[in-house]
């Protein structure tokens, strides 16, 4: 099992029972995409993949991503087949002509003459040439087509729409109601938007993904707010200058780190997988940078939910994980500022295993915030939070190097350090140690055990 968690969209190409069981061997987390169908399709699949994981022994965490206030092209009859140097008119679907193409929100408000305009993954651009009569009157700058319901984004504008949305905040209530995990807040814009959706959110982790302009500004904020971080490089790739995403993608790793929030690197990962049984030698780069850059998560979109080759997808993203992770980060000791009791405590249990070479972290979890903080300075040993609570097992499928585990209940410091014992010589370990915390009133841990 990889350290870096791998996160598998689900969709049409997991739907056999065989090619399912096979993909939650490798995915940690499995991502619900409310865009498309219905949510009571997604809630059957979950209970199918629960059972599922049971059977496996497996812990595998549910996301609902939510749709977010996506703007997208209205629903039409025909395809707009456009040429390099077109007129192309947008409106709103209430005051659309025939001749134009309708937007599902009207967006007139926040549009600026200059701007470039991008359809579904990139492809037709087009330039904003005039505003009038509460129409977007645009030139083409490459020959493309426009389909029903695709999405559009406008780079350089402060688009008003922000989530939850209606719909979100309904599907917020379906997710909490229904035993998911974690929800994925889309075009997140400020901290604000993060904590309108905490209002309903009960015990969901909530995390943000970063697709605009505005929330790379807020970055710190938001991850102040949120339970976790997606690096949403399909829509931000469109959002801001394309040449940037890199960078960005590791600062917001690094900021990350330093606040102990798990990060997803998404979107494209291994994309030509979608349609071919290998992937390319840069996306083979590309996830081994990710990992190398010390995210908690990779995800795959297309490629596990209607690609033809989900099972090699997911077998190539674990075999790319595990090699890098054998060769190592490129920044193992993670500068953090280190400021209270439990930062002290976990950098301590990372140094003591990454100095003396233990193989296992042990760590007795009622919140988890131990077993995270360790995490958070990525050492090499795996990290066995102990719970028999399998809600807080699930939360933990999203950090790096946590895998939960359940030894049942145990009241005495022996038994504990015993149902340990016992369960490092199954997996072969020698040289352990175990945090714990020998005060119970202080809720925290404040005892390093070394067994090596
Ligand atoms: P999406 O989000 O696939 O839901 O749009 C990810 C992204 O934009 O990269
Ligand atoms: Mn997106």
């Amino acid at each position: 099992m990889t350290k870096t968690k791998i996160i598998s969209t689900f969709g049409p190409a997991l739907s056999d029972l065989s090619v399912l069981k096979e993909a939650l061997k490798y995915a940690d987390i499995i991502r619900f995409n409310f865009s498309h169908g219905s949510p009571e399709e997604k809630l059957e699949a979950k209970e199918k993949i629960l059972k599922l994981s049971r059977e496996l022994n497996r812990d595998i965490a549910f996301l609902a991503d939510l749709p977010g206030p996506k703007i997208r092209v209205s629903k039409l009859e025909n395809d707009v087949i456009i040429k390099t140097g077109d007129t192309v008119v947008f409106s709103h679907s209430s005051n659309a002509a025939p001749s134009e193409v309708p937007i599902e929100i009207d967006i007139f408000d926040d549009m600026k003459i200059g701007c470039e305009v991008s359809i579904g993954d990139g492809n037709p651009k087009l330039m904003i040439k005039e505003l009038k009569n509460r129409k977007i009157i645009c030139t083409a700058l490459q020959d493309g087509r426009i389909a029903s319901r695709k999405g559009i984004n406008v780079k350089g504008v402060n688009m008003s729409a922000a989530p939850p949305t209606k719909e979100d905040l309904k599907l917020i209530e379906f997710a909490r109601d229904n035993g998911f995990d974690y929800i994925a807040l889309s075009f997140v814009k400020t901290a604000q938007n993060v904590k309108e959706a905490r209002k309903l959110s009960g015990d969901l982790l909530i995390i943000s993904k970063i697709e605009r302009q505005e929330a790379i500004l807020d970055i710190k904020e938001i991850i102040k707010e949120s339970d976790g971080i997606m690096i949403a490089r399909g829509d931000m790739a469109l959002n801001i200058e394309f040449n940037q995403v890199p960078i960005v993608q590791d600062m917001i790793i690094e900021e990350c780190r330093k606040s102990s929030k798990p990060v997803i690197v998404a979107t494209q990962m291994l994309a030509s997988m979608t349609s071919n049984q290998s992937p390319t030698r840069a996306e083979m780069t590309d996830v081994a940078n990710a990992v190398k850059s010390g995210t908690d998560c990779v995800m795959l979109s297309d490629e596990t939910a209607v690609g033809k080759y989900p099972l090699d997808a997911l077998k190539a993203m674990s075999s790319i994980i595990t090699y890098t992770e054998a060769v190592g980060l490129n920044n193992k000791e993670q500068i953090k500022n280190i400021n209270d009791k439990r930062e002290s405590i976990a950098a301590a249990a990372a140094g003591i295993t990454r100095m003396c070479k233990t193989e296992g972290i042990f760590i007795p979890s009622i919140t988890g915030k131990t077993a995270k903080a360790i995490s958070s300075f990525r050492p090499e040993s795996e990290i066995f939070a102990i719970t028999d609570s399998e809600k807080l097992r699930r939360s933990m499928c999203m950090y790096y190097g946590i895998r939960g585990i359940n030894l049942g209940k145990f009241s005495t410091e022996e038994d504990m350090t015993s149902a340990i014992k016992k369960h490092a010589e199954d997996l072969s370990i020698s040289s352990y140690i175990i945090v714990f915390g020998k005060s119970a009133s202080t809720g925290i841990s404040d005892t390093i055990k070394c067994i090596w």
